[in-house]
């Protein structure tokens, strides 16, 4: 693990992703160009820290997050630099070019993007060759998974290198080649795409196809991985399946016009307190809550098994 790393944008990610590396033994240093985003992260590092604590999250003594919005301070010798500012393209590039500007040619970038081509992003870059994907899961203090995306100029060196960083704090790193949205959000979309186009035609309701989906395959697939329950289910019954039903499934290229709707009548989810559900009063809350607790005790569970 490098003995120092900054993180770059402290907003749904950056506070857990410092806090992560810093229970493991980083010093780290958390930044923003907003003092206000400084702050709330502040404020809630205790709450953060009490997760990791909580699912046992590897440790080392010597850690420590710093909170500031001075940059050349932020990355004083640091090693690593992980970013994580809004998705968009020329930001992105703006940042690495304001780091690229501070920094010494082996100081490794890797940037947490959701799914912008690596190579792409490294087009404006001094050193492309230190620029890679390190896409953490939200949340990024929980999900104990991180996708390792080189890009075509990413050197192989820094590929291997981060394997070894992933694993010192004792998460999974998963290797892939770079395709828009990566392996994990890819997943998650084919799946959501179907589960809209089940309820746009009301084939189910919001509350069964959860209830459907939690136990039928977020549980079952929590614990095999969709590659073993292959095997576990015989491949033969899959080719039965999979030839009638591949081409019955939903293969809109948009998204659903339902959730358009919803988005211009100002239903966001959470931050709206209503989206696919409606919320009262401390609903969200008690929601917000209630996930992480559940995420929690999963997580403790599915790491006392092999
Ligand atoms: P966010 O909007 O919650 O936070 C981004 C933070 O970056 C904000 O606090 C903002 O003030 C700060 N920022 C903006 N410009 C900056 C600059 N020039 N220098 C420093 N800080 C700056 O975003 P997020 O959800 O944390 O996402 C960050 C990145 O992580 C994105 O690329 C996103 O796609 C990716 N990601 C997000 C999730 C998720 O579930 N939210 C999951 C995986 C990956």
């Amino acid at each position: 693990l490098p003995t120092i790393a900054t993180v770059i944008g402290s907003g749904t990610m950056g506070p857990g992703i410092a806090a992560t590396l810093a229970r493991a033994g980083a010093t780290v240093r958390l930044y923003d160009i907003s003092p206000d985003a400084i702050a709330r992260a502040e404020a809630a590092y205790d709450v953060v820290r009490g997760v990791l604590e909580s699912v046992d999250s590897p440790s080392a003594p010597g850690g420590s997050v710093s909170f500031g919005t001075d940059l050349d301070a932020a990355l004083a010798d640091t090693e690593l630099i992980i970013e994580a500012v809004p998705e968009k393209l020329e930001l992105k590039q703006k940042v690495f070019a304001d780091l690229e500007a501070r920094i010494g040619d082996d100081v490794i970038i890797a940037t947490n993007t959701s799914g912008i081509p690596i190579t792409t992003m490294a087009e404006s870059m001094t050193v492309p060759a230190r620029l890679i994907g390190m896409h953490w899961s939200n949340p990024p203090h929980l999900i104990p998974m991180i996708e390792v995306i080189p890009g075509e100029k990413t050197s192989s060196e820094l590929v291997d290198q981060l394997i070894e960083i992933v694993k010192a704090f004792n998460y999974v790193p998963v290797l892939e080649k770079e395709i828009p949205g990566f392996v994990e959000n890819r997943v998650l979309y084919a799946i959501l795409r179907e589960c809209m186009a089940l309820l746009e035609e009301g084939i189910v309701t919001p509350e069964g196809l959860d209830a459907c989906v939690k136990w039928g395959i977020g549980y079952k697939l929590s614990v095999v991985g969709p590659t073993r329950l292959l095997d576990m289910a015989g491949l033969d019954i899959y080719q039965a399946v999979s030839g009638y039903l591949n081409k019955d499934l939903d293969a809109s290229t948009d998204t659903p016009q339902f959730i358009k709707d919803k988005i211009a009548a100002g239903q966001l989810g959470f931050k709206t307190n209503g989206g696919m559900y409606e919320y009262g009063d401390g609903d969200v809350d008690a929601k917000r809550k209630e996930i992480i607790t559940g995420l929690i005790a999963a997580r403790k569970t599915l790491a006392s098994i092999p």
